[in-house]
């Protein structure tokens, strides 16, 4: 299917906030939204309607776990940025598996965190009997829902720069997931969001997004594993928006090979051009297998922030044009697979997306 995204008031380019809140709710609300609508008044969401069927839930992402979209699925709030109110109602929506970032938003200031309320939620969550991991090596020790896993005090890293051995891939973390909730009879309901593919489409950074995009196929991979021995199992794939107004092909040129060849974020490299002590050349030489001309020193070195110049070389390189810093409001494509699937062929609103998702659990809002 195709859908569109835009959010209440005709306002065409949405946010993370507005799109998340019209894909868990079925509402058309306002940039910032998480869970209520136009008029601030809560509504419920999908995952909170699958909980009432009895069934398990889950929300596993890159990003902290109180962040736009997951927000949406587990909160309530008037504002986005609420970030510390929002770890609140995750904890009191008692979803069965958290996975991703934030765990500063769960610990008061005084013992290093960011919460001003003086809660520690890491007790309240341990209190209703959670599990709490925060490496990839805790994850089999994790053996039965509920289970918190916050892999980083905000979010996680980019899958470019990440260490195997601080953080598990998304994949990883949706076949915990997916092992865990798949215990409960009643069946389950989880969200699994590459969160950062956004991040990198922000920041214009072509190989960081290509390899964000991989992390989130390898995890759909996981659940298409499933739903091959288990049919009457729906895996939905969507988008709450584009990011960066990405096109392929500049005058007819793409090198995937470049693509290929970069092997750490724009903003990685750039951070070791000011702290290695290497040269412009050698790091461009190790981390993107290319061979400055002298123009394309000379970019990077007239600009203010190395970054830019970074990204406008490497840009040039590969071929890919970007026509924002933030998001598109193209139509968006949806791929659907299983148990009533056909529900989701032709074009439609994302508002759609949750009551489709709900028929095809039997239930509705
Ligand atoms: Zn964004």
């Amino acid at each position: 299917g195709m859908y569109t995204t835009h959010m209440a008031d005709n306002e065409y380019i949405t946010d993370s906030a507005a799109s998340g809140t019209a894909m868990s709710t079925g509402v058309k609300t306002y940039d910032g939204a998480i869970g209520v609508d136009v008029n601030k008044q809560p509504v419920p969401n999908v995952l909170e309607i699958a909980k009432e069927a009895g069934k398990a839930t889950g929300l596993v992402v890159t990003c902290r776990v109180n962040h736009a979209t997951p927000a949406a699925f587990a909160a309530h709030s008037e504002h986005r940025n609420n970030y510390n109110a929002i770890m609140v109602d995750i904890l009191n929506n008692n979803v069965d598996v958290i996975f991703g970032g934030g765990s500063a938003y769960c610990v008061p200031k005084e013992l290093g965190g960011v919460r001003d309320d003086g809660r520690n939620l890491f007790n309240e969550f341990l209190a209703k009997g959670y599990t709490i991991i925060d490496s990839p090596s805790a994850l089999p020790l994790a053996t039965a829902a509920p289970v918190l896993g916050l892999f980083a005090p905000g979010d996680l890293a980019p899958e470019i720069d990440r260490d195997a051995n601080k953080e598990p891939s998304l994949a990883e973390m949706t076949s915990k997931a997916i092992n865990l909730l798949a215990k409960d009879q009643d069946g389950f309901f989880l969200m699994v969001e590459g969160s950062q593919i956004d991040f990198a489409g922000h920041d214009n950074d072509a190989p960081r997004n290509v390899r964000e995009t991989i992390a989130l196929d390898e995890a759909v991979t996981v659940a298409m594993a499933f739903a091959a021995t288990n049919p009457d199992t729906l895996v939905v794939v969507a988008a709450d928006h584009e990011t960066g107004a990405l096109s392929i092909g500049k005058d007819y040129q793409f090198d995937p090979i470049v693509l290929r060849q970069v092997k750490a974020s724009y903003g990685k490299i750039a951070n070791l051009i000011a702290e290695d002590g290497r040269s412009i050349v050698e790091l461009m030489q190790e981390y993107a297998s290319i061979e400055l001309t002298d123009e394309e020193l000379m970019t990077i070195e007239q600009e203010e922030k190395a970054v830019r110049g970074i990204t406008s070389v490497l840009n040039a390189r590969i071929g890919v044009i970007w026509g924002s810093g933030n998001h598109s409001g193209v139509m968006l494509p949806l791929s659907a697979h299983g148990a009533e699937a056909d529900l989701f062929a032709g074009f439609y609103d994302n508002t759609d997306i949750p009551k489709k998702i709900a028929e095809a659990m039997g239930l509705s809002f």
